[in-house]
């Protein structure tokens, strides 16, 4: 063991309390033996360190720091030094705010657009998810500190996400889940990582050991420290025999015994213990100076600055017709929504900022040059109509030379905990673009959100900029683009669907009982649309510029290609090239391209450069689930370079040896997935691409409530007052959603299974006191409560004794 001294002078005692927090935030201490405590916050746009009591929700106020976009706008900038730069000062700040593990980022795969933590994840495509998650880590990382990659892994829903079980081929896995996890601990090195709190393949992901040792540690060299989920562990034995290293929050005790008896059950031995705790230690005092030594504050406006510049980069120029945009100075613009007076500028739950301060867009563009003539609420966030509000937004759009309609999602929309239950704006904002091009047809939209939506009024809207949710300083940065200081660069890092309905997998996502059931397999975003020939809204990684580039003398190789890019317009600007690879004449069932490379180039007007895109390790492997290792099928490949992945401009052909394994799959029994006909995938397909019979999906009612089941489940308990107790529940969550707050515990709760119970009480609530609680929902109320109050009163007891010994 590398810190064998420290094991040496620790108790078993010690050794294993370290492996579960001390509280919400911190582990344990041991100064005699030289461990100091380690301290671990959110992330991932900016660092949330709470001042007074810990949640993990976002509830109680943090200490203020720099709110940068969110990794959904960071991700259109294909910018690899952009994501280097915001880790870099956002681990500046957690440093100062002496955090040794900064809980981010967060990249996984997005499933479907309605998944609640789109925003806070990269992309659809996990190769561009991986870079930019690897560029990020490198930045945090830079100040001595931690990030922390999460939610490893198959995470892609909200609803049930503690006890939903993904049910994933292992292909798609690999492909899709897999990869951007793999490029950001190969190229990114994290000191750590966050298991999520699903099951894979039936498996809790946290004692999930072909993901945490045979894929993390053996295959990828990981030689950080797995961190649970907040309340992810189910067992703790599981957990650490697995390979994860930390459980968190802390549970005073209560995992410690588990483990305690575990291991004079000879189910986990001493020795596995200590390697867990080795490897912690590792972190912890790799990570500690940069959290005792250096400066306890950092420069705001200077931060700000790096936001700005941020937020410039991740906007998406997605119309500008007869070229509206950029205004020219004293432009007589009519600025109306309500985002323009609040701006909508972060995601809701553990993510959320408490920002330095925030620009407002209607000061910034009073700022800007332009002739403000006046502005409007135009509709109500709640999505109520107003139509005083809409009529005085009418008049003043017809006084203006050009309308600036800031539009978008509402914060109840956007939240860790839910899923969205449509794709749409609310109704109200629908309107009233309407009714403003009625009476002006110079309107610009100013979208807002983290994740797309359906824009029904595309055509009559002159103008459309999206600035995805730009951080604290996103108003000044949309000024700058909307009166051309900056040219707008970014690309859409996911397609935009033109209706929810033609999404691949819009009748089973979420699963809502026990299974989050994959069946669209690899065809997720342009994967699926371009490979179905679905009509999009905007394809993947389209993104338009004032200015125009060309695209010539394609060299090609299986090493690389190289192309020339000449910026044709009249101003400066930066495009984002693309390099996808497909199969035309594949045995297996591919995706008609796949994005293997990209390069971000800034050009002078009538400059040109030569760009070279290398072609690494992943652009011509696949998975294969019978030699269950990465192939490479022989023949021709098609290397295509492109302005997004509907508009390929070059085109070479290579030869590549393949690896010779046999091809996998019978095309007879899998036609749907070699057709890319995946919304209504049956059974049986399923079931032949899965190679087994797919998981019981339903709650079975008739057996009693049990400790991995989710209170929502209360519903059908026996127990009249746990019935009452769920129709409790639900009825305050339709409240706050009335009022417009998604009451974050209450979701937070209802997705929660009994073990959170004793997992997030910070030791209140024991697994024995649990035990008794089911008891009572299951219609023994009095005995169950008899003996949960006993417990109460037990443990009490149990944890003065157990702080004394450590
Ligand atoms: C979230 C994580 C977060 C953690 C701590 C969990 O509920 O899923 O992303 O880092 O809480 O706040």
């Amino acid at each position: 063991m590398k810190h064998q001294d420290i094991l040496d002078k620790l108790t078993l005692e010690q050794k294993i309390a370290l492996l579960s927090g001390r509280d919400v935030w911190s582990t344990y201490p041991f100064p005699k033996a030289g461990v100091p405590s380690m301290f671990l916050s959110d992330g991932p746009h900016g660092v949330r360190k709470q001042l007074g009591e810990g949640d993990h929700l976002g509830i109680n106020a943090s200490q203020p720091a720099t709110c940068f976009p969110t990794a959904a706008g960071i991700a259109n900038s294909w910018d690899e030094e952009l994501a280097t730069l915001c880790g870099r000062t956002i681990g500046k700040e957690a440093a100062c705010q002496q955090v040794n593990v900064l809980l981010g980022p967060g990249l996984n795969t997005k499933r479907s657009p309605l998944d609640g933590r789109d925003f806070e994840y990269y992309s659809e495509d996990a190769y561009l998810g991986g870079k930019m998650a690897a560029a990020f880590i490198r930045g945090v990382q830079e100040n001595g500190i931690s990030a922390c990659p999460k939610h490893f892994a198959a995470n892609s829903q909200e609803l049930l996400r503690m006890t939903s079980d993904s049910v994933v081929d292992e292909r798609t896995l690999r492909e899709l889940y897999l990869t951007n996890f793999e490029i950001a601990v190969k190229e990114g090195h994290p000191k750590s990582i966050m298991s999520s709190y699903n099951k894979v393949n039936g498996t809790y992901a946290n004692e999930n050991a072909h993901l945490l040792t045979e894929i993390l540690r053996d295959e990828w060299g990981f030689d950080g420290f797995v961190v649970t989920d907040w309340g992810g562990c189910n067992s703790q034995t599981a957990g650490i025999k697995a390979g994860s290293n930390l459980e968190m929050p802390g549970t005073i005790g209560d995992s410690d015994r588990e483990l305690m008896a575990s291991l004079k059950e000879g189910k986990i031995t001493e020795g596995e213990i200590d390697l867990r705790v080795d490897q912690l230690l590792d972190v912890i005092l790799a990570t500690h100076e940069a959290t005792v030594g250096g400066k306890r504050d950092f420069d705001q406006e200077a931060h700000h600055a790096v936001a700005r510049q941020a937020a410039a980069q991740t906007a998406v120029l997605l119309k500008n017709e007869g070229d509206l945009l950029p205004l020219a100075p004293n432009t007589r613009v009519a600025v109306i929504g309500d985002m323009a007076l609040e701006p909508r500028y972060q995601g809701a739950g553990s993510s959320l900022v408490n920002p330095t301060r925030l620009d407002k867009p209607l000061d910034c563009l009073k700022a800007s040059g332009l002739d403000v003539v006046g502005h409007a609420q135009g509709y109500l966030r709640n999505g109520k109509d107003d139509t005083g509000l809409q009529q005085a937004a009418v008049q003043l759009a017809a006084q203006a030379d050009v309308v600036l309609l800031y539009l978008g999602l509402p914060e109840i929309f956007e939240s860790e905990g839910m899923d969205r239950s449509h794709m749409r704006l609310p109704a109200n904002q629908n309107r009233l673009l309407e009714a403003v091009a009625a009476a002006n047809p110079k309107v610009v939209v100013v979208l807002s959100g983290g994740s797309p939506v359906e824009l029904p009024w595309y055509d009559k809207a002159a103008a459309i900029v999206h600035g995805y949710l730009g951080g604290q300083a996103g108003a000044g940065a949309m000024a700058d683009i909307l009166t051309g200081k900056v040219n707008p660069s970014g690309k859409l890092a996911e397609t935009y669907p033109l209706v929810y309905d033609d999404t691949p997998n819009r009748d089973f996502f979420p699963g809502r009982e026990l299974t989050a059931q994959y069946r669209e397999s690899i065809f997720v975003g342009y994967r699926y649309y371009l490979t179905a020939q679905k009509a999009v809204r905007f394809p993947f990684g389209f993104g338009l510029s004032y200015t125009t580039f060309a695209y010539s003398d394609l060299k090609a190789d299986k090493e690389k290609v190289t192309f020339t890019l000449t910026n044709t317009g009249k101003r400066a600007g930066a495009e984002v090239a693309q390099l996808y690879v497909s199969r035309p004449n594949s045995q297996l069932f591919t995706p008609l391209r796949e994005l293997k490379g990209f390069a971000k180039v800034f050009l002078q007007p009538g400059e040109s450069r030569t760009v070279t895109i290398p072609l690494d390790d992943k652009a011509f492997r696949y998975f294969n689930v019978k030699t269950n290792r990465w192939e490479i099928e022989g023949g021709e490949y098609r290397l295509e370079v492109g302005a997004s992945a509907a508009d390929i401009l070059l085109t070479a052909s290579v030869e590549v040896e393949g690896t010779g394994a046999p091809i996998p799959y019978d095309r007879e029994k899998l036609s749907c997935y070699y057709s890319a006909q995946v919304q209504a995938v049956p059974d049986d397909q399923f079931e032949t691409l899965l190679g087994r019979p797919i998981p019981q999906d339903k709650w079975d009612r008739s057996r009693p409530l049990g400790y991995n089941d989710s209170l929502s489940q209360m519903i059908y308990a026996k127990g009249f007052v746990a019935r009452f107790a769920a129709g409790r529940l639900a009825a305050i969550q339709r409240k706050s959603e009335e009022k417009d707050q998604p009451n974050l515990n209450v979701l937070f709760i209802h997705s929660m299974p009994f073990r959170g119970l004793a997992k997030m009480s910070n030791g209140l609530v024991t697994t024995e006191m649990t035990a008794s609680i089911l008891e009572a929902c299951n219609g023994h109320f009095f005995r169950g409560m008899g003996k949960t109050i006993a417990g109460f009163f037990a443990n009490g007891k149990v944890k003065k004794e157990r702080s004394k010994k450590l």
